[in-house]
C-alpha cells in the first residue's frame, strides 16, 4: 500500500523536501503561501533589482500541492486539522518545516509598531512606507527637516539588518537625488551587542562596514531599543535614554519557533527547537522527520543554525531518509557543511565568501545573483530567471511618487 507522506510547510526545508521526493509518491504539501520565498533575495525585491516571479515562483508552477494553514497536529492519532477544512488529513509519514517566525523580545510596542521583514508583503508595507515619508517631504525642506522626515530605523545588527540598512540607505538617497530635495535620508542600525554581524569572519567584514560607511548608515552598537510608538523610538545606551522621530521602523532582530511547535509535546532544546537525531527524525516518533529554523541538530556548527542553506542540505537527506524509510530501508546521516556567505549589500555591492575566498563590490554582486540563480528550485525556474536576469538587467525600480 501507498504510504501517505505529508509535508507542512512550501519554504526551504518543505518545498526542496517535496521536489527531492519527485511525483512518483503520494506526497501532499501544505503551506499558507500560494508560493515559495527565496527570502536571501527579499531584499533585491525591496529594491525591485528583481521581480516578485523571479524570487517567489507559485507553487502550482514547481508542484502539485495544496495551500491550507495548518491549525494542528496530533502526532498519536497521525492526523493534521488545516483552518477551514472540516475534514483533517491523515499520514503515514510526516514531514514538520514550519519555520520560525519574527521574535519581538517583549519590547514595548515593538508587536504593534515596528515592521517585520519575512514576506513579499512585507517588503511591500517597507517599500510603500518608504514612499509615503518622500512624498511627505516639500520640494523647498531644509535638510534637516528632510532628515527628520526621513528618519528610518533597523531593529537588529545581524546579515538582514546589515543587508536591509544598506538597501534602504541606497534607495532613500537615490530618491531625495531624483526628487531634487534638499540633504539626506537617515538610516539607523541599532543592535544590542559591541558589534554588527558578530558570527562574520574579519575579511567579509571588512567588506560591511565599508558599505555601511558608503551607504552613510548610522550604527549604534551596545544600544538597546526600550519602547516603540506609532512616531519613534527610545533607545538606551550606557543607562542614557534617547528618544527619536522615525518614519518607520523595521524589526530583524531575531526569530523564534513557530507557535505550533510549541504545541507538539516532543522533545525540544531550551529554545523551544525540535530535537532530532542525525537521520533528521523527530525523537521518539520514527514516521516524524522535522528540518530547517524548528529543528535542533546538534552536529550542526552555530553559523549554520537557522539558515537556507542548512534547510536546503537537510531536505536532500531527508528525501532520501523518507524514501527509505517506507521502503524499509537503513537511514542515513550527513555532516552538514558552511557553503559559503554572500551579503547584499546597497544596491551596487555585495560581498561573497565561497572556497575560502572574498569577492567584494560591484562583481559580488553579479557573483551573488549567479550564485542564488543555481539555487532557486527546479531547472525550469532557474533557465528562465537567469535568462531574464541576464538580458533585461537587475537595475533597481527607484522610488517614485505614489500614484505615478
Ligand atoms: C529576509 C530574510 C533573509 C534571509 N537571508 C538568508 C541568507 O542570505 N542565507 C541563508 O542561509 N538564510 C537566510 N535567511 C534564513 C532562511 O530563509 C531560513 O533559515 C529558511 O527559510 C528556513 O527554512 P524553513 O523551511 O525552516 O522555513 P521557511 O523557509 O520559513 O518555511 C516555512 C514555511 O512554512 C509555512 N507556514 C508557516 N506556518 C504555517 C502554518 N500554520 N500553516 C501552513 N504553512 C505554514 C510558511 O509560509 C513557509 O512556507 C533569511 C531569512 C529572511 C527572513
Amino acid at each position: 500500500m501507498r504510504q501517505r507522506i505529508l509535508i507542512l510547510g512550501g519554504g526551504f526545508g518543505g518545498l526542496f523536501t517535496a521536489l527531492g521526493l519527485g511525483g512518483a509518491r503520494d506526497v501532499t504539501l501544505v503551506s499558507d503561501e500560494d508560493h515559495f520565498l527565496f527570502k536571501p533575495m527579499l531584499y533585491e525585491y525591496l529594491s525591485g533589482e528583481v521581480d516578485a516571479w523571479h524570487i517567489a515562483p507559485d507553487c502550482k508552477e514547481l508542484l502539485d500541492e495544496r495551500m491550507h494553514f495548518v491549525a494542528a497536529m496530533d502526532l498519536g492519532t497521525r492526523k493534521v486539522t488545516l483552518v477551514n477544512r472540516s475534514e483533517p488529513i491523515s499520514y503515514d509519514v510526516l514531514v514538520v518545516a514550519l519555520g520560525a517566525v519574527t521574535n519581538y523580545a517583549g519590547v514595548e510596542g515593538a508587536e504593534q509598531f515596528t515592521l517585520p521583514f519575512r514576506t513579499l508583503n512585507d517588503a511591500n508595507r517597507l517599500r510603500r512606507r518608504m514612499t509615503e515619508a518622500l512624498d511627505h517631504v516639500p520640494p523647498a525642506s531644509a535638510p534637516q527637516d528632510t532628515r527628520g522626515k526621513l528618519t528610518f530605523a533597523v531593529i537588529g545588527g545581524g546579515a538582514s539588518g546589515v543587508e536591509l540598512a544598506t538597501k534602504m540607505a541606497d534607495l532613500l538617497r537615490d530618491a531625495v537625488k531624483r526628487r531634487a530635495l534638499h540633504g539626506e535620508p537617515r538610516v539607523l542600525v541599532i543592535e544590542m551587542a559591541d558589534r554588527l554581524v558578530p558570527g562574520m569572519g574579519q575579511e567579509i567584514r571588512r567588506y560591511v562596514e565599508d558599505a555601511l560607511e558608503a551607504s552613510r548608515v548610522e550604527v549604534h552598537t551596545e544600544t538597546s531599543v526600550v519602547k516603540l510608538t506609532a512616531g519613534g523610538i527610545t533607545l538606551e545606551h550606557q543607562n542614557a535614554h534617547t528618544e527619536i522621530e522615525t518614519a518607520a521602523v523595521v524589526w530583524v532582530a531575531g526569530v523564534r519557533v513557530n507557535p505550533l511547535i510549541e504545541q507538539l509535546a516532543v522533545e525540544k532544546d531550551r529554545r523551544g527547537l525540535i530535537i532530532v537525531e542525525p537521520t533528521l527524525q523527530v525523537r521518539g516518533h520514527e514516521n516524524v522527520f522535522a528540518l530547517g529554523d524548528i529543528a535542533f541538530y546538534p552536529d550542526v556548527v552555530p553559523t549554520l543554525a537557522g539558515t537556507a542553506q542548512l534547510a536546503f542540505q537537510q531536505s536532500s537527506l531527508l528525501a532520501r531518509n523518507v524514501k527509505a524509510f517506507v521502503e524499509g530501508r537503513e537511514l542515513k546521516s550527513k555532516h552538514f557543511v558552511e557553503l559559503g556567505e554572500a551579503v547584499s549589500l546597497g544596491t551596487e555591492r555585495a560581498a561573497v565568501l565561497s572556497a575560502g575566498k572574498v569577492i567584494g563590490g560591484p562583481l559580488a554582486r553579479q557573483a551573488r545573483f549567479a550564485m542564488y540563480t543555481s539555487r532557486l528550485p527546479t531547472w525550469h525556474h532557474r533557465l528562465r530567471v537567469g535568462a531574464s536576469w541576464f538580458f533585461e538587467g537587475t537595475e533597481p525600480r527607484p522610488l517614485q511618487p505614489l500614484g505615478f
